[in-house]
């Protein structure tokens, strides 16, 4: 992909952390300039310094995905900024409680909706008319292996991202002619925080319990994945970025409305 992000202008939602931080410091590594987005306003501030320690261009602007007013601000101040809207990785989310649906609370529901699935909704419904400016763009949508398939104890999380498979399809249908593709990642499991909470819960503070977690959820990561992932590893954040750099760049021109799996081959067991 040599030159082809330079001076483009990249968003990213959730990039304080894991999957969405590995993939704005891909895009710096590109040269594109980078709004790195999220709740988190400390740890969004650490991947600009990440960024600009490379030598790279990014600015942190704080919006709550699941919320219009900050969907539209974060848009607008992108704007602002640095002129244009190219690229846009809409990759917030989060996995909620473990519960089987009977035990699962209402709100659960509805805020895992918000975020996962409205959040991506409101993102594509501010972005697509600044990349519409430009007769271009590329929108990658972070959807999960378990958008594909379900997962127990996980329904609402689950649901929202067979949802984020049905919206990436329609929006690549409704703009295939205005020359923005729109396609999704399903990541399957990715060794970082959300996967680490998903499997054995929060680990409590102080760094003797976070000792104890770690090695938990190694002998508990190696079960998992004996049964799970035929491949016998989790995935990196780093090779998803790769995945959504790929679906952004021009080498996928004829790529569009895809659901793109990168789980190491465990959908294929
Ligand atoms: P993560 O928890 O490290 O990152 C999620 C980020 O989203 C965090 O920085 C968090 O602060 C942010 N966020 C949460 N709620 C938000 C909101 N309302 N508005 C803005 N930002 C918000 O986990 P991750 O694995 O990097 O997750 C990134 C995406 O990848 C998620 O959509 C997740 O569902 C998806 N995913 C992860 C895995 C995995 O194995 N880790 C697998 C499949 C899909």
């Amino acid at each position: 992909m040599p030159g082809q992000f330079n001076d483009r202008v990249a968003l990213v939602t959730g990039a304080a952390s894991g999957i969405g931080r590995a993939s704005a410091l891909a895009f710096a590594r590109e040269s594109a300039k980078v709004i790195v987005s999220d709740i988190e306003s400390a740890r969004g501030e650490e991947t600009v310094s990440l960024i600009k320690e490379k030598g790279g261009q990014a600015q942190f602007i704080p919006a709550d995905v699941s919320k219009a007013s900050d969907v539209k601000a974060l848009v607008d101040k992108t704007i602002g900024v640095y002129g244009r809207l190219d690229f846009a990785h809409n990759n917030a989310g989060i996995e909620g409680a473990k519960a089987d649906i009977a035990d699962s609370p209402e709100e659960s529901w509805d805020r895992i909706i918000d975020i996962n699935l409205k959040g991506v909704w409101l993102c594509m419904k501010y972005e697509i008319p600044e990349m519409l400016k430009n007769k271009a763009g590329a929108i990658v949508n972070t959807a999960s292996a378990a958008g594909l398939v379900g997962w127990s104890k996980f329904a609402p999380y689950s649901a929202s991202k067979h949802g984020v498979i049905g919206l990436t399809k329609t929006a690549a249908i409704e703009y295939m002619k205005s020359g923005i593709r729109v396609n999704a990642v399903c990541p399957g499991l990715i060794d970082n925080e959300m996967v680490q909470r998903a499997i054995i819960g929060e680990p409590s503070a102080g760094n003797a319990v976070k000792k104890v977690f770690q090695d938990v959820r190694k002998s508990i990561g190696r079960s998992l994945l004996s049964q799970k992932q035929p491949s016998g590893r989790m995935g990196l954040s780093e090779e998803v970025a790769e995945a959504v750099l790929w679906l952004c760049s021009s080498a996928s021109s004829y790529v569009n409305g895809h659901a793109l799996v990168v789980d190491g081959g465990m959908l294929a067991k």
